[in-house]
């Protein structure tokens, strides 16, 4: 077991990475200041409640939690105000006050809905992170907390740092093949923005990774988090440096709006996003192997690397020109230098980029 920190002062709290951690959760979250007196809502989704719901609920009202239950349907969609304001319904008739926390068991979709009920309930309540997969550990983990407009994703939602991300790698065993690339391409990307070697452990360990091995899981969720808390930690509102966060986002956040959501899942269009950006880099003078090497690393995790033919480069730049980084009519974008790191570069002419987006194709 591995206990990281992030490190925002008054506000700082623990990432607790390991096995068996579920059934060891009420102990947790009395160290974290969490109180039996309250009641407390477990917000989770319709395929991890089967899985891991009664376990968790179960070892916290064994330590004299009172717990309310609220399960929403699996998928993007449940990131809705219309869900959340279920959720909140759930959280006036469950009793819940100002000591209360609400708890995500599941995935980044139950985190993010979660961790917006939990800052808006009453102005605010605890809230506890249970992530239960491995993309989850970029998602649980620095505050950013949202649910969906129809026209756009994440445009409601709030900065709200949970006191206790409780990571439990033993859930992550029934997780579905796709899922667990996905996962490991946000893990990657920690690596590529960040640190040279653990982009190159990533690549090196990826038969252990994609085997679902506790060790490996555990290793590589900690070294992931660890780059995250770090650039969250000195950066939390996304005032210059957090933004290497969206290596690889641009691009993939548009394969992912015109290929409609569910072609591709998240972690999959920011690997070849990440791809697009290796490509930029050498095109700005990084060594041609940066970008061979990207490649590797994310074939080594199962993960697509081209763009197919049938996605129109009219219509990807036309998606990239909505991205929150594109301003005053130039393209911002994360580019790597070298594995390891990267640098923030604006003002990129359009036409490189979609020369980029057609050589993704290829
Ligand atoms: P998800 O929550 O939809 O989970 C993926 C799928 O796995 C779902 O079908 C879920 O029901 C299922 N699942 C969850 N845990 C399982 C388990 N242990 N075993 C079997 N199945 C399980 O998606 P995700 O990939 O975890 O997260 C994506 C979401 O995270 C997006 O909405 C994205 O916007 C958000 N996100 C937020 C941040 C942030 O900083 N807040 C960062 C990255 C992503
Ligand atoms: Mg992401």
């Amino acid at each position: 077991m591995g206990t990281l920190t992030v490190d925002l002062g008054e506000r700082s709290y623990p990432i607790i990475i390991g096995r068996g951690l579920l059934s060891q959760a009420g102990s947790h979250l009395k160290k974290c200041g969490i109180r039996t007196g309250s009641p407390h809502l477990i917000i989770t989704d319709s395929n991890t409640a089967p899985l891991y719901l009664e376990k968790l609920q179960s070892a916290l009202e064994s330590e004299g939690f009172q717990i309310v239950t609220a399960i929403v349907p699996a998928g993007e969609q449940s990131k809705s105000l219309a869900v959340y304001e279920e959720m909140m319904t759930r959280a006036i008739t469950g009793g819940l006050d100002r000591k209360s926390a609400v708890i995500a068991l599941g995935g980044g979709v139950v985190g993010d809905l979660a961790g917006f009920v939990s800052a808006t309930y009453m102005r605010g309540t605890y809230f506890v992170q249970v992530p239960t997969t491995i993309l989850a550990h970029d998602s649980s983990v620095g505050g950013k907390v949202a649910v969906n407009h129809p026209l756009a994703k994440n445009m409601i939602g709030a900065f709200h740092q949970p006191v206790l991300v409780l990571y439990d790698v033993d859930t992550l065993q029934t997780l579905p093949d796709r899922e667990v690339s996905a996962g490991l391409s946000e893990m990657v990307k920690h690596g590529l923005i960040w640190d040279e070697s653990f982009a190159h452990w990533c690549r090196d360990h990826a038969a252990e990774l994609l085997a679902l091995q506790p060790e490996a899981l555990e290793y590589g969720l900690e070294k992931g988090c660890a780059v995250k808390a770090e650039v969250v930690s000195r950066d939390e509102r996304e005032n210059d440096l957090r933004a290497i966060l969206n290596l690889g986002h641009t691009i993939g956040h548009a394969i992912e709006a015109i290929a409609g959501y569910g072609e591709f899942l998240h972690g999959e269009a920011i690997a070849i996003g990440m791809v697009g950006s290796a490509k930029l880099g050498v095109r700005l003078g990084a060594d041609p192997s940066l970008e061979t090497e990207t490649v590797s690393m994310l074939k080594a995790l199962r993960l697509p690397t081209v763009l197919p033919g049938h996605l129109s480069t009219d219509d990807i730049m036309s998606a990239m020109s909505h991205d929150k980084k594109f301003t005053e009519g130039q393209m911002n974008f994360v580019v790597p230098k070298a594995i390891g790191s990267v640098e923030f570069v604006r003002g990129i002419s359009s036409d490189m980029v979609r020369d980029i987006v057609d050589e993704l194709k290829k």
